[in-house]
């Protein structure tokens, strides 16, 4: 009797904290059991008598608000007050920029599917489209990546003119100041076709239009300034750089020691109020072309000429490159992919107020408007170049293993092959389907900073594993550099893809989780706003309600975690039907399990959990791998749910599903307070560890779309620069996998001849003639075969230079005396 009647009320408990019901939900329970217990068990008066009081006591302390803000809330704040400690300006200004967007629902543990469903499809206007159809396929024929890397180390004159004329520079600014006002999604692809035919082409387009003066001037410019710079920007006629990186101040760019000191100087031959600076700077991208430098420091009034405040804090300014004190340094050489990039300093510069970006109501908010605008540039132009790495990788590659033959075999047929091709395949289907979800969050006006973090983060690491993929595959073709070699000069560009804009270990252990627990849990930044407060009546009250709402989201996530664990998601909801639908349920799934995990991290490492980053880490891959899974959802959804695309959906999910796992595996297994990692281990995974890597039939099938002309592979690629004219080695390597599609099965006739002793030459042509000799393939088969071979040759052929290295041929005297040396 008893034990069937506690089965039920648990039931009931499991069911409320499954549903985060509120507290009258609770007191309804609790009211029952009691009722139950008492009269269905006739407890003795004894008995019952202290089990009323207690569940008295227990109601009115949680279910009335102003006993437990009292005797609970007071006491858990201060609490709070003594585990957290206070977070540094830089620190909150860079957690609260941006805003939150689908990150924030994988964080909830119950993502609502409409939302990322809903999320208008990605698509260009017809004057974005005739943009790419027109100026950027030009400069994509212009584009002599060989010439621009190996001879020039710059891009030539004809193309800077282009770029300058056709407005490339102005992509972001709007139409009012004559640029062109492009949409992310338009920007985005601007800079992925480029990327694609020349990296330095590429970076010399996207680093204007992204973090710099033109997007700082429009967001928090003065009208004044956007009048006069923002037309002068988009037509060319300035060239910007933004400098913040010094040699002290890396990573940790808050950091930075470059000065301002307010007083008043000599501007345009008038005494004015301004800003002497000294500032060493590096690293700085069209640093040395630059004629207008977006310029980062620290901003101090010793003389209380603005205010009582002495340490202004960071603030932005623009520098004209010819100002006097003002030195542009030599060019670095960034892993000889030459875009223009230098140092530079200036020693006691004096600009007026007017330089400073927002003038006066902006001084102190420059890192703010640096975490700003870096969550927006973030998302597009790297994202764009590394997808555009991909896209290279998976059609020439591809078409290089369907075209490249050993053993008497295209070496695509060969399953080592197959497995790294299908990986360049399945990566490139989720870079290409998180670059979109996350152009339509800011084509929508969302500025998702966590987001942000994790794309940059993700698409440069898959970039890099694609791009070492691509390299495995085409061996020596790959490596040796030459006019003939499309992905070397991609290989070479990896780390500088890894490091600009938050260098990536940085990125992953200390940002996307660090930043991604204060800004997408529902509750921890209303208890830190709360804690903040410097009323501490009203802290009192907010705290509460913020503490006890992360109680029910707590026990809301444990008890889902462990259902969904135990039916692997499969009674939860997905909204749509189709192969498609056990994803959803999964992710259903791991976003409680995700949402669990980190909370009993934080609460059982506190603040040393900004130490901890491998824990962080794990954490905030889990986030990650949960957002790139949506995003090959909705990229599903949004192709049509196309039977062809099946493996490449297939693929991706069962790589992110197992990622997921492993990192909370191991977080579980790496918890300092040991019984948290065992709880943690049963309540996520309590029916075992369900998810593997994609294994070698969906592996086989992936690949096979890089091997044949098909739909799956056109999409998969669309946006680069393709060609079939045979002036451009991307025409001869797309005819070569043309036509050995069509040889395909003559050659496998021939093999199988050969095999059978039916013919016996040993040469493809050779065979070829002697197989039409004895009627086994006709006079066109031949010609085809002819065909492939000298195309074949062409692909495979790669260069050589008569004159390399000549200029360090020693003297055969030099010589001698550099060995006596
Ligand atoms: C080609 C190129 C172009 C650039 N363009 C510009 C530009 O236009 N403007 C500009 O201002 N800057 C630019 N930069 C600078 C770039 O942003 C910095 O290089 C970057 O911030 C890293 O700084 P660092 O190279 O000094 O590395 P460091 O800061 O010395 O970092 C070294 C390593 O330590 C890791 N690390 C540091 N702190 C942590 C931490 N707390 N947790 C975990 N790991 C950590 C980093 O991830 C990195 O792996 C450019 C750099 C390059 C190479």
């Amino acid at each position: 009797m008893w034990f069937p009647g506690l089965i039920i009320i648990f039931a009931i408990a499991w069911y409320l904290a499954y549903r985060e019901a509120g507290a009258n939900a609770w007191i309804a329970l609790v009211a029952g059991s009691m009722a139950a217990i008492t009269f269905g068990a006739s407890l003795p008066w004894h008995l019952s008598i202290p089990l009323w009081l207690a569940a008295a006591a227990l109601v009115l302390l949680l279910g009335v608000p102003k006993i437990r803000q009292q005797l609970l809330a007071k006491k858990l704040l201060a609490l709070f007050h003594k585990a957290v400690p206070a977070m540094s300006d830089t620190e909150r200004e860079a957690l609260e920029a941006g805003s939150i967007w689908w990150d924030a629902e994988l964080f909830s543990g119950r993502p609502n599917w409409d939302k990322l469903l809903n999320t208008p499809r990605p698509q260009l206007s017809e004057q974005e489209q005739a943009f790419l159809d027109g100026p950027v396929e030009t400069l994509c024929t212009m584009l002599d990546d060989w010439k621009i890397t190996h001879e020039d180390q710059d891009l030539p004159p004809e193309v800077w003119n282009f770029i300058r004329e056709k407005r490339f520079f102005g992509l972001v600014i709007p139409e009012e100041y004559g640029g062109l006002e492009f949409s992310a999604q338009a920007h985005s692809a601007v800079v992925m076709k480029i990327s694609s035919r020349s990296i330095v082409a590429a970076v010399t387009v996207m680093v204007p239009n992204s973090l710099g003066p033109g997007k700082l001037l429009l967001h928090y410019g003065t009208q004044a300034q956007r009048d006069y710079y923002l037309p002068r920007l988009a037509r060319g006629e300035e060239i910007p750089c933004f400098a913040l990186t010094g040699p002290d101040a890396g990573s940790d760019a808050g950091a930075l020691p470059d000065t301002g000191i307010v007083t008043h100087g000599e501007w345009e031959g008038k005494t004015v109020l301004g800003v002497r600076l000294n500032w060493e700077k590096r690293y700085i991208t069209l640093g040395p072309v630059a004629t207008i430098i977006g310029l980062a420091f620290h901003m101090y009034d010793p003389e209380h000429l603005l205010g009582d405040k002495e340490n202004l804090g960071i603030t932005l300014a623009l520098i004209p490159g010819d100002t006097p004190g003002v030195t542009i340094g030599a060019r670095h050489i960034p892993l000889d992919i030459p875009f223009q990039n230098g140092p530079n300093w200036g020693k006691d510069v004096f600009i007026p107020m007017s330089q400073l970006i927002g003038e006066q109501e902006f001084i102190g908010k420059g890192w703010r408007m640096l975490m700003e605008s870096l969550a927006e540039g973030r998302s597009i132009s790297l994202p764009a170049l590394a997808v555009g790495a991909a896209k290279v990788s998976s059609r020439y590659t591809g078409a290089y293993a369907a075209i490249r033959q050993q053993f008497n075999m295209p070496i695509g047929r060969f399953e080592g092959v197959e497995e790294a091709l299908a990986r360049i395949a399945g990566l490139t289907y989720q870079m290409d389907a998180t670059r979109k979800l996350t152009l339509c969050a800011l084509d929508t006006g969302e500025m998702p900073s966590v987001v942000s973090a994790i794309v940059k983060y993700h698409l440069t690491e898959r970039y890099r594993q694609a791009i070492n993929d691509a390299m495995d595959i085409q061996a020596g073709s790959g490596i040796s550099l030459g006019p003939a070699n499309l992905i070397g000069r991609a290989y070479q560009a990896l780390p500088i893809a890894v490091t600009v804009e938050g260098a990536n270990i940085l990125t992953r252990n200390m940002i996307i989780f660090g930043q991604g627990a204060m800004r997408c849990h529902p509750w921890i930044i209303r208890e830190f706003s709360a804690a903040r407060n410097q009323d501490s009546t009203q802290a009192v009250i907010d705290f509460d309600h913020a503490i006890f709402g992360h109680i029910g989201f707590f026990l809301g996530n444990a008890a889902r975690s462990l259902f969904l664990g135990i039916t692997r998601g499969r009674l939860s909801r997905s909204p749509v039907t189709g192969p498609a639908r056990r994803y959803y349920q999964r992710l259903n799934w791991m976003s409680s399990a995700f949402a669990l995990a980190a909370d009993i991290t934080m609460m059982t490492l506190g603040a040393a959990l900004k130490r901890k980053e491998r824990l962080s880490a794990r954490l905030g891959d889990v986030l990650s791998e949960m957002y790139l899974t949506s995003a090959v959802l909705k990229q599903f959804e949004d192709d049509g749910c196309r039977e062809e695309d099946l493996p490449l959906l297939h693929w991706a999910c069962a790589h992110s599903f197992h990622r997921m796992q492993e990192s909370l595996r191991l977080l579980a297994r790496n918890l300092p307070f040991r019984p948290a990692g065992w709880a943690l281990r049963l309540l996520l995974f309590p029916s075992g560890l369900p998810y593997a890597p994609p294994d070698d039939r969906i592996s086989h099938k992936v690949a096979q779309l890089l091997l044949h002309p098909c739909g799956s592979r056109d999409r998969l690629t669309q946006g680069i620069f393709l060609t079939d004219d045979e002036r451009f080695r991307q025409g001869v390597i797309e005819q070569a996998f043309f036509q050995a599609a069509v040889t395909a099965p003559i050659e496998k006739t021939l093999r199988n001849a050969h095999h059978a002793g039916l013919i016996t030459a040993e040469g493809r042509i050779e065979q070829a003639r002697e197989a039409l000799e004895k009627g086994l393939i006709s006079e066109e088969e031949l010609d085809d075969i002819k065909k492939m071979h000298l195309l074949r040759r062409q692909v495979i052929t790669v260069d050589s230079f008569e004159d390399y290295g000549k200029q360090y041929l020693l003297q055969p005297e030099t010589k001698i005396s550099n060995h006596v040396a």
